[in-house]
């Protein structure tokens, strides 16, 4: 299976993130939909082979009525394919995300620096809820890193209906936008006076953190040819300030970005770094800064 419910995180873990999260022997995960135990599998990037992924114990079955596995199989395929039919879209999703006023996720001690996602609508808790074709109900989330992976996991299925809190638009498409690199002679482009979700690839170059401040430069820029090769003379970058921050959360997000681009560094997949924001319109304009520390959240995608 391809995504579990940790408790100690209390959000889904999608099975690409146990690569990046830490301490992954030490998290107790289950099925969303039916509880039971799910192991974690194949994590260790240079040791395995296969991708990661979540099994059930040796002779144990999801609970009746559960069907978990036939919606990872259905959502496996949206990598590739548009999956919204006439009947809409054939699995629960997220369609609204609020943040939490507090943030008692780190209070407790949990070094995860995304918000918990709220359960998901459980065929056995919510049978009422379910429509008359007896699928079951989108629902609001406070996982942003929710939101992130459905916009990615699901390129053909953009125009979903999505609301999020502070950014105006009616779907996936409206509230998420790419950062572009500049055309031709343009010196730069505005792309970033509102509000959204802004994303961009990163480079595999690191960027360093300096002076409690990172500059996260971004594939998009002003690129320009020098002796035959394309160079990205002016990269858009990410200013993200830490002196507000928690420790904590800090140390996570400089583990998080170096562990993402380990991965994907040397291969043909890429990592995305997506956060609610804007661009600088007055001083840089190749400057891009962030609301808020749990709106930034890493992804591992193929492109699409
Ligand atoms: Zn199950």
């Amino acid at each position: 299976m391809d995504e579990a419910r940790c408790k100690v995180l209390s959000r889904v873990v999608t099975s690409e993130e146990l690569y990046i999260i830490d301490n992954v022997k030490s998290l107790v995960f289950c099925c969303d939909e039916c509880g039971i135990e799910l192991l974690p599998c194949s994590f260790l990037k240079d040791v395995n082979l296969r991708k990661p992924y979540f099994k059930t114990r040796k002779g144990v079955h999801h609970k009746q009525g559960c069907d978990a596995e036939g919606e990872a199989k259905i959502r496996s395929k949206g990598a590739n394919t548009r999956l919204t039919s006439t009947e809409g879209f054939p699995v629960a999703y997220p369609n609204r995300f609020k943040l939490r006023k507090d943030d008692i996720a780190e209070s407790e001690g949990v070094t995860d620096t995304s918000s918990p996602d709220s359960q998901r609508p459980n065929s056995t808790r919510d049978k009422d809820k379910s429509g008359a074709n007896g699928r079951k109900s989108n629902y609001e989330t406070t996982s942003f890193s929710s939101i992130v992976n459905q916009y990615f996991d699901f390129p053909h299925d953009r125009d979903r209906a999505l609301s999020f809190e502070g950014i105006q638009g009616t779907t996936y498409a409206d509230i998420f936008r790419q950062i572009r690199s500049t055309r031709g002679k343009q010196k730069y482009l505005i792309q970033g006076d509102k509000q959204k979700i802004y994303y961009a690839s990163l480079p595999w170059k690191l960027s360093l953190e300096d002076n409690d401040r990172i500059l996260i430069n971004l594939s998009a820029g002003k690129w320009i040819i020098q002796e035959g090769k394309k160079v990205n003379e002016r990269p858009y970058y990410l200013e993200v300030n830490f002196s507000n921050w928690p420790q904590r959360s800090k140390s996570k997000f400089l583990n998080d970005y170096k562990k993402t681009t380990e991965l994907v560094r040397g291969t043909n997949r890429k990592a995305a770094i997506a956060f609610v924001g804007g661009q600088d319109t007055k001083d840089d304009y190749f400057r891009f800064t962030s609301i808020d520390r749990r709106l930034i959240a890493f992804k591992i995608f193929n492109d699409a």
